[in-house]
C-alpha cells in the first residue's frame, strides 16, 4: 500500500501491518493527520484535533512494537471521539458554547478502555449541541456537511464521527445513541453503526443527554471492525449503576458469513408513509440478497405500538434531558455570562446565552411535562407505552431472531431544509428510536444508493446518496446482528464505495 493512503485502510488491515511491522503507527497516524488536513475543511467533522499527543502516543506504540511486544487489536490506531465523551486534557464541548472551554480532569471509562489497548486518539468530532439533533445543523460552531453532497447533512448528532469514518478522517470513532444518534448518521454516510444494548457500554464519563436512553457505540468502515471495537468498549463497570454484569463474549466469533435458517421479520410500521421510494427499493433488494444467503425472511409482521414512539420519545428524552441540563448554572463549570445581579438573574443571563435553540427547546418542553399537573398526563404515560412497546418487541423476539428496516425513511435531506420545522426534523428518526425506548441493540449498514435526481454542487455524477438498512435485535444479542451484517457486507461492495471527497 502506498504510504500516503495508509488512512484508507480498516483496522483489522491496518492491525495486520502494524503487528508484521509493514507499517508504523506515527506513518498511519501521520497520514491520517494529512487526510484530516486535506478534507476538513469542507466536510467539518472535526472540533479538536490533538495533533500532538497523537503523534506521541503513536511513537510509544511503535517502541512496544519494535521491542517485540505483542499488541491488542486497537493499538496504534487512530480514533475519533464524539465530543460528548469525556477526554482527559483534551476539551470536550458537546459542540455548545456552555462548555467550549471545558476541559475534563478525567477520562470517560470508554476512553480508558480505548487507552488501555493503546488506542491512538487525535481529536474530537462535531455533533448537534448536547446531542440533541438529526443533522448536526445544532451544533454551537459549525455544521458539519455530508461527504457525499456538500450541501445535505450527514445526519445527527453523532454526524462528525459517521463524517468522519466515511471521509478516512480517522480509521473508526466513537458516537453516541438516544433515539438514533449513531444509527441515522451512519445510514446516511454509509458506514457501519451500532447502538449496543443499553447497559452493554458503560456511560461513565459520557456528558449525559436522556440517561434511560443514551449508549455509546462504534461507527467503523466494516463489521469486522465494529465487532473489535465492541471487544474493548463492552462490559461492566462499577462506576455506572445501570451497566449490565452480563458476559461480554468475543465478538469476532459471530463474523461468520453464515445466516441460513435465521428467522428475519420485516414490520411493517418501519415503512412509514414518506418513505422515499429509492430506500424502499434498497431495503427490498437487501432483504432478498439476506433470502439468498439464507435467511428465513417473513414480510408479515406488525408492531402496532411503533407509532407511539416519536411521542413517547419526545417526553421522556426532554424531560431527563431538563433534569440532566439543570447542571449548567454558570457556577459549578462551565460558560459563566458574568455575576452581576441577583443569583437568579446571572443564572438565567447564562443560560439564555450558553444554550441554543434546540436545547432550550427540549428543556421548556421537559419542564413543562414534568410539572406538577403534568406529569402523570406526559411522562407516566409515555413510560407507560414504552413498558407496552419493550413488551411487543419481547413478543417479536421469541419469533424471530432480528427484525430489518430502514435506518431512516429519507436520503440525506438538504441543509437548511429542516431546520424550521423540529416536526420534520424529528420524523428523521422514527425508525431507530424505539430501539433507544426498548434499550435493545440494533447495527446500521450500507445497503445501497439512491440516484441523486437534483444534483447539486459536490455530487459527483451518478454518485447517489447512501441508504441505511438497520437490524435490531434482542437484548445482549449484539452477535447475531453482526452475524446478519458481516454475512450481507461478505455479499455486496456497498461499505467499499468511498464518497468523491
Ligand atoms: N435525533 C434525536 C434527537 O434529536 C436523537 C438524538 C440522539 O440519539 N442523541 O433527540
Amino acid at each position: 500500500m502506498q504510504a500516503g493512503k495508509l488512512y484508507e485502510l480498516t483496522i483489522h488491515e491496518a492491525h495486520e501491518l502494524l503487528r508484521s511491522r509493514q507499517i508504523s503507527s506515527l506513518e498511519l497516524t501521520k497520514s491520517v493527520l494529512m487526510r484530516i488536513a486535506e478534507v476538513d475543511g469542507s466536510v467539518r467533522a472535526c472540533v479538536t484535533v490533538a495533533e500532538d499527543a497523537a503523534l506521541q502516543e503513536a511513537k510509544k506504540v511503535d517502541h512496544y512494537i519494535n521491542a517485540g511486544q505483542e499488541i491488542s487489536p486497537l493499538a496504534g490506531i487512530p480514533v475519533l471521539i464524539k465530543d460528548v465523551i469525556c477526554t482527559r486534557g483534551i476539551r470536550t464541548t458537546c459542540s455548545s458554547k456552555m462548555l467550549e472551554n471545558f476541559v475534563p480532569p478525567y477520562d470517560a471509562t470508554v476512553v480508558e478502555r480505548l487507552k488501555a489497548q493503546r488506542a491512538v486518539i487525535l481529536g474530537k468530532t462535531n455533533m448537534d449541541e448536547f446531542a440533541m439533533g438529526s443533522s448536526n445543523e445544532h451544533s454551537a460552531f459549525f455544521p458539519t456537511h455530508n461527504p457525499w453532497d456538500l450541501s445535505r447533512v450527514p445526519g445527527g448528532s453523532s454526524g462528525g464521527s459517521a463524517v468522519a469514518v466515511s471521509t478516512d478522517e480517522a480509521l473508526y470513532a466513537l458516537g453516541t445513541d438516544t433515539g438514533g444518534s449513531i444509527r441515522q448518521p451512519a445510514g446516511f454516510c454509509s458506514v457501519v453503526g451500532l447502538k449496543p444494548t443499553y447497559g452493554r457500554v458503560s456511560r461513565f464519563g459520557l456528558v449525559a443527554f436522556a440517561s434511560s436512553l443514551d449508549q455509546i457505540g462504534p461507527l467503523t468502515k466494516d463489521v469486522t471492525d465494529c465487532a473489535l471495537v465492541m471487544n474493548a468498549i463492552a462490559g461492566h463497570d462499577p462506576r455506572d449503576s445501570t451497566s449490565a454484569c452480563h458476559p461480554v463474549p468475543d465478538y469476532t466469533r459471530h463474523l461468520v458469513p453464515d445466516i441460513k435458517g435465521l428467522k428475519l421479520g420485516i414490520p411493517r410500521e418501519y415503512l412509514v408513509e414518506g418513505t422515499q421510494p429509492e430506500v424502499r427499493a434498497a431495503l427490498e433488494k437487501a432483504i432478498d440478497r439476506l433470502r439468498e444467503l439464507g435467511a428465513d425472511i417473513d414480510w408479515d409482521v406488525s408492531l402496532p405500538h411503533t407509532k407511539y414512539g416519536l411521542a413517547a420519545y419526545n417526553i421522556i428524552a426532554p424531560c431527563e434531558a431538563s433534569a440532566n441540563l439543570a447542571r449548567y448554572d454558570g457556577v459549578k463549570y462551565g460558560y459563566c455570562a458574568g455575576s452581576a445581579g441577583s443569583v437568579i438573574e446571572a443564572t438565567e443571563r447564562t443560560r439564555q446565552l450558553g444554550f441554543g435553540p434546540e436545547v432550550k427547546r427540549r428543556i421548556m418542553l421537559g419542564t413543562y411535562a414534568l410539572s406538577a399537573g403534568y406529569y402523570d398526563a406526559y411522562y407516566l404515560q409515555a413510560q407507560k407505552v414504552r413498558t407496552l412497546m419493550k413488551q411487543e418487541f419481547d413478543r417479536a423476539f421469541e419469533k424471530y431472531d432480528a427484525l430489518v428496516t430502514p435506518t431512516s425513511p429519507t436520503v440525506p435531506f438538504k441543509m437548511g431544509d429542516r431546520l424550521d420545522d423540529p416536526m420534520a426534523m424529528y420524523l428523521a428518526d422514527v425508525c431507530t428510536l424505539p430501539v433507544n425506548i426498548a434499550g435493545i441493540p440494533a447495527i446500521s449498514i450500507p445497503a445501497g444508493f439512491a440516484e441523486d435526481r437534483s444534483p447539486s454542487p459536490g455530487s459527483g455524477p451518478g454518485q447517489g446518496l447512501p441508504i441505511g438498512m438497520q437490524i435490531m435485535g434482542k437484548p445482549f444479542d449484539e452477535g447475531t446482528l453482526l452475524r446478519i451484517a458481516f454475512a450481507y457486507e461478505q455479499a455486496t461492495y456497498w461499505h467499499k464505495r468511498r464518497p468523491p471527497i
